[in-house]
């Protein structure tokens, strides 16, 4: 018997291509589908096989606590303190609980350990999505978001809920060990509520929450699709080769799903409740006490229950948090302290246009006054600064301009502003200040020190090189003849690492350098 080795899923489609071009000619295109690299799989080479053996080693590891977790999360996330830390306890139980799980399989604690899928309510753009990217980032597993109302019950009119899972492998490369650790993360399951008054779906909602509940609670689910026929061609091939077919499945048991959505209407049901309960209080009272995002707080099972959810899919999500929106305070604390902040974005895309962006404490005040009044959270910051900055973006990488300095009246009057800074801008010499700004780098790189020209320095190195027929590169090494010396001097006598040079450099480089040693060592007594 020959001992023929099984082809991998590349060359399979290859050999398809060819014998469908061979048979019905070019016109006839097959649309290539990327094979999953499946850990299990046969296909997979001795070394293949051992990396992702070490990395299912890696997977378990697992040594934060929830404090760590909500630590990393403050760096990027404003405001949510309830829901960072209902979520850092959630996944350092799920992943402890895993470890638990695989040290003694028969454990009492790991028999009766019921999974802490966390629920998530609050309106778009709080940073619900935003935290748990974070969260899979920081412990390494890999994360699918969908939206729920992409499913239908039977696939047919939309994807199936198994399909999730097949993301998640195609999230961690094929690597099936490490797609069950993996997050799963579903917005918009308020979509699936059956009560008609929250524009639920009714019958098919209830099947997907059911298809979901089995998810994840845990069942397998067959990578292999009858309707994917890059798989059916794989299973073909193997049919033929080894007289069997392995299933490719993978465990829900291990991964953690959570679900989020604005759940609107579901703090009538809870004020309902509230008052019902709280019969003897006045009407003024209960409304003083409940706002909208303390009764979303405080919603129990029946209330969701009520709302249109089947008892066992809320059963199913133990850990339930609301996310409040964020008012004008929490948007400035996103700008100006968010690790994440949208203004790093621009600052380096004007930075490529070799452009920087010098933002004032009240710009930043009244960006977060402007984007409080939408209603879309976070996101309404990315939309008002997008208004704001596309025009200079459009405008500036075109003039000689090398800084903007965004104010307070910038940001209320971005019109005006543009039109002043064009009317005495250049137009003529981008091309050197470019140049100059690739000088300022390669010194940097040279002498382990920042030089930056000033603008007003910038336009005189412009019209000396136009009057002199000199290359920048060159006109800039005659003038900083003596700098590195110099500044390695200011630097020994200061700590100072950074030198803004003004038009005095250009003008009279030997007097300035003096000028600024001196300066350097009065600092210094
Ligand atoms: P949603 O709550 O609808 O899931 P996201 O988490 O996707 O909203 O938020 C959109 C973007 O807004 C995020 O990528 C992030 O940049 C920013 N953002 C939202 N909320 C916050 C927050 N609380 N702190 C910092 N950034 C946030």
């Amino acid at each position: 018997m020959t001992d023929k080795k099984i082809p991998k899923p590349e060359d399979i489609q290859k050999e398809f291509e060819d014998f469908v071009h061979k048979r019905f000619g070019k016109q006839v295109q097959i649309i290539a589908q990327e094979f999953p690299k499946f850990a299990g799989a046969n296909n997979t080479t001795e070394s293949e096989k051992k990396t992702t053996d070490d990395q299912a080693e890696d997977q378990i590891r697992f040594e934060l606590k929830p404090k760590d977790i909500k630590e990393h999360l403050d760096r990027f996330v404003i405001g949510q303190d309830e829901a960072k830390k209902a979520l850092s306890i959630a996944v350092c139980d799920h992943y402890n609980q895993i470890i638990l799980h695989q040290k003694d399989q028969n454990s009492d604690a790991s028999e009766h350990f019921s999974k802490q899928n966390v629920l998530i309510s609050g309106p778009t753009g709080v940073g619900k999505t935003y935290m748990i990217k974070q969260i899979a980032k920081l412990v390494g597993v890999p994360f699918v978001k969908a939206d729920a109302t992409r499913f239908s019950e039977t696939g047919y009119m939309g994807s199936n809920v198994d399909d999730l899972i097949k993301d998640l492998v195609n999230q961690a490369d094929g690597n099936i060990e490490k797609a069950q650790y993996g997050i799963v993360y579903l917005d918009e399951a308020d979509k699936l509520a059956t009560s008609g008054t929250h524009n639920g779906r009714d019958v098919s909602g209830r099947g997907v929450q059911l298809g979901l509940l089995k998810l994840m609670e845990e069942t397998e689910v067959d990578l292999r699709s009858s309707h994917d026929p890059a798989s059916q061609m794989q299973a073909f091939m193997e049919m033929q080769q080894k007289g069997k077919v392995e299933r490719q499945v993978i465990n829900t048991k291990h991964i953690l799903f959570i679900v989020s959505g604005a759940f609107t209407g579901l703090e009538d049901i809870v004020a309902k409740r509230e008052k019902s309960v709280a019969i003897g209080f006045g009407q003024q009272e209960i409304n003083k006490k409940y706002n909208k995002f303390d009764l979303l707080h405080s919603a129990q099972t029946g209330d969701y229950i009520k709302y249109g959810f089947e008892p066992e899919f809320i059963g199913r999500l133990p850990v339930r948090v609301a996310c409040t929106p964020l008012d004008e305070e929490k948007l400035y604390g996103i700008l100006k302290n968010s690790e994440g902040s949208i203004l790093n974005q621009y600052t380096h895309a004007f930075r490529s246009y070799g452009i920087d962006l010098i933002f004032e404490d009240g710009a930043l005040r009244e960006l977060a006054k402007k984007a409080s009044l939408e209603q879309t959270g976070a996101r309404s910051l990315m939309t008002i600064c997008e208004q704001i900055f596309r025009p200079y973006k459009f405008e500036l990488p075109s003039t000689d301009i090398i800084e903007l300095k965004v104010d307070a009246e910038l940001v209320r009057n971005p019109r005006k502003k543009l039109q002043d800074i064009l009317q005495n801008a250049d137009f003529e010499h981008r091309k050197e200040v470019d140049e100059i700004r690739d000088y300022e780098t390669a010194f940097a790189s040279k002498h382990g020190m920042t030089i930056k020209f000033d603008q007003a320095a910038c336009k005189l190195i412009c019209q000396k090189v136009a009057e002199s027929d000199i290359q920048v590169n060159d006109f800039c090494d005659q003038i900083l003849m003596s700098f590195e010396h110099g500044l390695k001097l200011i630097q020994q006598n200061t700590g100072q690492n950074i030198f803004t040079l003004g038009a005095a450099v250009v003008e009279d480089p030997k007097q300035e350098l003096e000028r600024m040693v001196k300066d350097s060592y009065n600092q210094g007594l």
